[in-house]
């Protein structure tokens, strides 16, 4: 039978998973920062999700979705600096408060969680969809999410779903022009050069449906 939805327990599972991805990517991710940025957005990847590791690894095991997102948003934040050490901290927070009270994270909360993620970066970050930033990624899977309308496709489907157009869109901040963060001082000198924050998103979500793929679709 396949499982439809992630509880608590999956989901500290799976940002295990997600924190192994992006640190096999840091160094490409700190490459394509050095070509924008300063070179460190990889470094500040893993380092928030080695944070986010220790912190959720030592909640009890009776910590709800919902607490064990917004104690990796306060780890992730605390452990890190830069830009993306607040905006991405403040994402997984603003996710645990959207889910508050929710035992797992079925497509209906999946949904939430995106709203929320994307409320809160474009809330925070004052970056605009268009402007070669993070938000481009978490706009994307958002808008994919929501084009499915009423149609209900199950959890790693879905996961799936979204995930390809987060990699999509990250792919298509390479020919745009950054309007905030560092890269904003290049000019036109940033065509050709895909945002980092927005492809590390697109690896967050591409490693949250791999896991679901491997460990849904087997019987349990
Ligand atoms: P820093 O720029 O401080 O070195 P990082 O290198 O870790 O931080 O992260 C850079 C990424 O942060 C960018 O690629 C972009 O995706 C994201 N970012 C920066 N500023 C904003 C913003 N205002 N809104 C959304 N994302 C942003
Ligand atoms: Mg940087």
């Amino acid at each position: 039978m396949d499982q439809t939805s992630i509880t608590a327990s999956d989901l500290r599972q799976m940002l295990a998973f997600v924190g192994e991805a992006i640190t096999k990517e840091e160094a490409r991710l700190n490459a394509l920062d050095a070509a924008i940025g300063d070179g460190d957005h990889g470094i500040t990847m893993r380092v928030g999700f080695n944070a986010i590791h220790t912190r959720v690894s030592s909640l009890p095991a009776t910590a709800g979705i919902d607490a064990v997102l917004r104690e990796a948003g306060v780890a992730f934040m605390g452990g890190t600096g830069g830009a993306i050490g607040v905006l991405f901290g403040k994402m997984l927070i603003a996710a645990g408060a959207a889910l508050k009270g929710h035992l797992e994270i079925a497509p209906a909360e999946f949904k939430l969680l995106l709203d929320s993620m994307e409320t809160s970066l474009a809330t925070a970050g004052k970056a605009k969809p268009g402007d070669k930033t993070m938000l481009d990624a978490v706009h994307a899977a958002h808008q994919a999410v929501l084009e499915l309308g009423n149609s209900q496709p199950e959890l790693a489907m879905l996961l799936a779903h979204t995930s390809q157009a987060a990699r999509v869109a990250a792919e298509s901040t390479a020919g745009m022009l950054a309007r905030a963060g560092r890269a904003s001082r290049l000019g036109d000198r940033a065509l050709g050069h895909p945002d980092p924050g927005a492809v590390s998103f697109s690896i967050v979500l591409g490693a949250m449906a791999e896991w679901t793929q491997r460990n849904f679709l087997r019987t349990r």
